[in-house]
């Protein structure tokens, strides 16, 4: 991966470059990632220019032998770990090192955007729950002991740290604080919060912004070749974050389902906090509605809910007179205008905070119904205070 290659913006690959030409590269760095900012292309480029044996001012050469080995992530320096589990062919004690061949072509066959739900698809796991474990741990302390191949760096990516596993992490602890020479953690999250304060307290914090409007919807009409108002349509909509902008373009239809899906809800809503007559309210076709996306499956809810927040928060710029902040395509804003007294400085809070609950309870498996029903009657009361 070469720096003119990231989609993240230049300021950015200036601080990562100029750390590897000044020589002040902090050796456990977290790289704090926007929901879908490409963050795991921005360290493969980072360490990838820190090997090159022949890199410009402002990138990696893209043709020495270390750079054609970061190319198919196969550098023998470089060291991936990621969350793991069970496999079909890995059928115990499985780890990273188990693991490597079929993530490097999850991440090549994705072109780096990736991310932990569609790993776990990736690898077929099901429910099963994936952790960075003891075996990863007791690897990276091997190969930290060990010279590295090349005389030159060793690099060890750690892609959701956050999901390193509470017995396995103090393992590494000694080896972040004091590495040995010539050695770099990169540590991956878009979880903040669930990243252990004392991995934290060792680490140096790199943030990664998500990514500019105009550059994903330029990506997406190379990508996709669509048409530029679609892609400025998407862009908007994707607040920085290309991995959603991507499965936006591939789904239109989800789109559209969303939309619906979310007028159907909140017009129920709205009729009921009116306490208008029942055939405006069609409580049933809100019924279908939460058994259409039950039987969808659990990220489907989550996806729709997220949906939701957003269009809550639009709602709210509108309320307010901020159409600037308003993050929609030119329908959703048309349908979004009619709702704009009903969420409002007072009321938004609770309201946003009830969607999260109810992301909350799905991912806990709480049946559709509760949760879908729950959230609309407190909503019914919310929008009327
Ligand atoms: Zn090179």
């Amino acid at each position: 991966m070469l720096f003119q290659d990231l989609l993240c913006d230049e300021a950015l690959k200036q601080q990562l470059i100029g750390m590897v030409q000044e020589k002040r590269i902090s050796h456990a760095q977290l790289f704090l990632s926007s929901p879908g900012a490409h963050a795991f292309a921005v360290a493969i480029a980072y360490a990838q220019y820190l090997s090159c044996e022949n890199p410009s001012e402002s990138d990696s050469c893209g043709e020495c032998s270390s750079c054609l080995m970061y190319e198919k992530l196969t550098h023998p320096d470089l060291h991936l770990i990621f969350p793991n589990t069970t496999t079909k062919t890995v059928s115990k004690d499985p780890d990273s090192e188990l693991l490597a061949a079929p993530f490097r072509e999850f991440v090549l066959e994705n072109n780096y955007h990736i991310d932990i739900d569609n790993w776990i698809a990736y690898c077929e796991a099901g429910n099963k729950q994936l952790t960075i474990n003891n075996r990863d741990c007791s690897n990276i302390l091997r190969h930290n002991s060990t010279r590295s191949y090349s005389g030159g760096y060793k690099v060890f990516i750690l892609w959701c740290a956050d999901r390193l596993y509470h017995t396995a992490a103090p393992k590494l602890l000694k080896t972040l604080e004091e590495p040995e020479p010539n050695t770099l953690f990169i540590l991956i999250t878009e979880e903040y919060e669930k990243i252990l304060s004392t991995i934290l307290s060792r680490t140096q914090l790199v943030k990664i912004p998500p990514i500019h409007k105009e550059t994903i919807a330029k990506q997406l009409i190379i990508d996709f070749n669509i048409s530029e108002q679609r892609a400025q349509d998407i862009a908007n909509i994707s607040e920085g974050d290309y991995r959603r902008a991507r499965s936006l373009v591939q789904d239109q239809a989800l789109l559209n389902e969303n939309l619906s899906y979310f007028l159907t809800f909140f017009s129920s809503v709205v009729a009921l906090a009116q306490k208008r007559a029942s055939d405006q309210i069609k409580y049933n076709e809100v019924t279908e509605m939460i058994r259409e996306l039950g039987n969808q499956g659990r990220e489907r809810s989550k996806s729709f809910l997220k949906y939701m927040l957003q269009s809550f928060r639009n709602i709210l710029m509108l309320n307010v007179g901020n159409k600037e902040g308003v993050i929609t395509t030119a329908r959703e804003l048309k349908e979004f205008e009619a709702f704009q007294s009903y969420v409002t400085v007072r009321n938004s809070g609770k309201i946003l905070d009830e969607c999260n609950k109810a992301i909350y309870h799905i991912e806990r498996n709480v049946s559709y119904n509760l949760v879908f029903n729950d959230l609309y009657f407190t909503l019914s009361q919310l929008v009327t205070s």
